[in-house]
Order: structure tokens, then C-alpha cells, then sequence
């Protein structure tokens, strides 16, 4: 998964950054969400005050950070990142809310990975501006009301469904990113060739963005690998069939699965006959947790027709058969 995995390297980390998006209006794909989002914003400029706390959900790489980002610098106020995995404690987060200045956006990304009593605090504090900090131990232990100031809070999941329902019922706005169109990829891929100074055909975007799994992490990744490719063949312009050889280089494949996504649709075909399977039997045999299963292969592979939910658990179509090279059941093969 290193390719296409959730832990670039130290230098992609800083290409990533520099290739977000920093305005609303740059921010490519999600009209809905950023019609919506834009109007929340507005108002609460109009109002000046602090805009109502915001989830955002969808698979990793559609762009929560870079909307929680966008969201802060348009309401001219600091932002504050932090993870679920990193608020173990209630004590993390009182730390957290009790130094947030005015107006800060306070960024959670995989909210629903936080701990029970750390959520519970979190509660209060978005309803009622309002933290109780227990001082002391056992008999002695008091606790003391915190004011905090007016703060937005940006919470991202990859599955609304995941979140507890008081915790999301205290968000103003959901908002939920779906995967990008080729074409919108295109776009998100043009911009960061120019940036990386990059010469490549119309065709050759085409090809890197059906590749790209309809997130646009990806795109950039793969656009990066492709520029390594280039620079190493001496090729001053990349066009379709040098975007193509470059991506198979990679193990990317035509519809862009990575190897969890092949590894889930494999296991099901050869080792279960196409299925049903239950989501936890399947996640064991990939040697991948539930969750990543579920939020992170599934979708994709679900939008692309190749594997299908059922009561009975999880199948793979006709399709997925095919772009595996196997021949189904229902044609004589297994
Ligand atoms: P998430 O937080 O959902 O995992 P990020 O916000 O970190 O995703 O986005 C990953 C990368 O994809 C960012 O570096 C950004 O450059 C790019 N990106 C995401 N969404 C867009 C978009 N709508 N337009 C342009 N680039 C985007």
C-alpha cells in the first residue's frame, strides 16, 4: 500500500500541502457540499460570529482536511489540527479547548476514533461553550466549569454512520464528499502539472485520472509517479501511452484498484467462489482491520459495480470476475 497508502513520506507530505487547494473557489468537484458549505460561512460572516460546527464525511482523500482548511482561512481565523487516535484522555481535549482563542477552527480528523469520556466532554463544549475539569481524586475531587470561547469545530469520518448519534446530531453541517468524476479529476490534475511544472497531452490526463480511484490524493500521487517516470525515460511530454506504461510500472491498473482493493475482490472469487461472505471473514483474510475494509475498499468497489452488499454478506459481480482475469462460475469457470 505504499503507493496509494495513508502514510506519505516526509517530502510527498510538503508536494501535498503545496498542491491544496486555499480558497473555496479553487476547491475542485463537490458542488453541493460547497454551495452549502459557502452559504453556512456567509452567514455566519453576516452574523460575525463563528460558524456552526461542521462534519464532513467520505472516504480518506476526497478532501476534508483541505475543506477544514479552506474553511478557516475564510473565516480569517487560526486552525487547530488534531486526530481522534490523538485524543485518548478527556484530559487531551480539555487541554485542547481550554487554550482555542476566539473564533478558532478546531480540526478532528477521524472523530469517531475518539475515547468514550473525551467524546462526552466534547458534548458540552459544542452545545454549551462549556467544560466541567475535574481536579483531585476519589472523595476530594472537584469539578470546575470552564468557559471556552466561541470555536468551530470541523469533524471528519470516514462514515458518518460510524459517529454516535448525540455527537452528530450537535454538528450544524453534514456534509458528505463523494468520489470525483474523471473529469473533475482532470481538473484537480492540470492544476498540479502546472504547479509541478509538467508537460503532459489531454490524453495523458485522461489517463492518469481514470487511474485514480476518484480521489484526488491519488490523482497527485500518481501524477508525481508519473513525473518520476518521465524524468528517468528523458520524456519532455507525457501523453497517453507514456502516462499508461508509467502507471503499469506501478501496479495501478486500468480502473485504478490499489492492492487492498484487488486483494478483497481475489480473496472473494478464489476462495469463497464469488461468496456471500461476511465483512469480518473478508478482513481477516486481507489481513486488514473491519473498518478499512468496509469504509475505505468497499465503497469504490461497490461504485464500480464490482462488488455488491447483501443481507447474506459481500459478493463479487460478474465484472469483478473479469477485470480479475477469472472466468465466473455462472460461465464455467471455479
Ligand atoms: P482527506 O482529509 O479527505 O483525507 P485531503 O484534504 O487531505 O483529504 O486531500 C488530499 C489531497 O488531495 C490534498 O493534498 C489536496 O491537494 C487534494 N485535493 C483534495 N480535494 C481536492 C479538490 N477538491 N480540489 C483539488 N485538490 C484536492
Amino acid at each position: 500500500r505504499e503507493l496509494i497508502g495513508t502514510a506519505p513520506a516526509a517530502e510527498e507530505k510538503a508536494l501535498e500541502g503545496a498542491l491544496r487547494p486555499k480558497a473555496l473557489d479553487d476547491f475542485v468537484g463537490q458542488q453541493k457540499v460547497r454551495h452549502q458549505l459557502s452559504l453556512v460561512l456567509q452567514s455566519s460572516k453576516l452574523r460575525e460570529t463563528a460558524a456552526d460546527h461542521v462534519l464532513l464525511s467520505g472516504p480518506p482523500g476526497l478532501g476534508k482536511t483541505t475543506l477544514a482548511m479552506i474553511i478557516a482561512a475564510e473565516m480569517s481565523a487560526p486552525l487547530r489540527i488534531t486526530s481522534g487516535p490523538a485524543i485518548q484522555h478527556a484530559g487531551d481535549l480539555a487541554a485542547i479547548l481550554s487554550s482555542l482563542t476566539e473564533g478558532e477552527v478546531l480540526f478532528i480528523d477521524e472523530i469517531h476514533r475518539m475515547s468514550r469520556p473525551a467524546e462526552e466532554m466534547l458534548y458540552m463544549a459544542m452545545e454549551d461553550f462549556r467544560v466541567d475539569i475535574i481536579v483531585g481524586k476519589g472523595a476530594g475531587a472537584t469539578s470546575i466549569p470552564l468557559e471556552l470561547p466561541r470555536f468551530t469545530l470541523v469533524g471528519a469520518t470516514t462514515r458518518a454512520g460510524l459517529l454516535p448519534g448525540p455527537l452528530r446530531d450537535r454538528f450544524g453541517f453534514t456534509g458528505h464528499l463523494e468520489y470525483y468524476t474523471p473529469e473533475e479529476l482532470q481538473q484537480v490534475l492540470r492544476r498540479s502539472a502546472g504547479m509541478l511544472d509538467m508537460n503532459v497531452t489531454t490524453e495523458g490526463f485522461v489517463e492518469i485520472s481514470t487511474r485514480s480511484r476518484g480521489t484526488p490524493r491519488i490523482a497527485n500521487r500518481l501524477l508525481r509517479r508519473v513525473r518520476d517516470w518521465a524524468l528517468v525515460h528523458e520524456v519532455d511530454e507525457v501523453d497517453r501511452t507514456t502516462a499508461a506504461q508509467a502507471l503499469d510500472t506501478y501496479e495501478v491498473d486500468a480502473l485504478g484498484l490499489d492492492r487492498l482493493d484487488r486483494a478483497v475482490l481475489h480473496a472473494l472469487c478464489t476462495k469463497f467462489n464469488g461468496g456471500p461472505v461476511g465483512l469480518s471473514t473478508l478482513a481477516i483474510l486481507v489481513g486488514e482491520e473491519t473498518e478499512t475494509v468496509e469504509t475505505v475498499a468497499e465503497p469504490y468497489l461497490v461504485r464500480e459495480g464490482l462488488l455488491a452488499r447483501t443481507p447474506r454478506g459481500r459478493i463479487a459481480t460478474t465484472a469483478a470476475w473479469h477485470h480479475l482475469g477469472l472466468t465466473p462460475p455462472d460461465e464455467g469457470g471455479a
